[in-house]
């Protein structure tokens, strides 16, 4: 039987094709790998607005 380890804790995780959830070792770990690509993916759509440069540099200061 092969054994993975789950990408998200590192437990390991049967690779049998009754485990619905791998590679990940249960169904909590798997959707928070998922809400973790979506969110970062949302990020960098979102990273740049026109005057972003401004933006932090102004933020930097009022922090300094
Ligand atoms: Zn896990």
């Amino acid at each position: 039987m092969t054994v993975v380890a789950c990408p998200r804790c590192e437990k390991p995780v049967a690779w049998i094709k009754e485990n619905e959830f791998r590679p990940f070792c249960s169904d909590r770990c798997k959707n928070i790998d998922f809400g973790a690509w979506a969110n970062e993916e949302y990020r960098i759509a979102n990273a740049t607005p026109p005057d972003g440069d401004d933006q932090n540099a102004g933020i930097a200061h009022e922090l300094d």
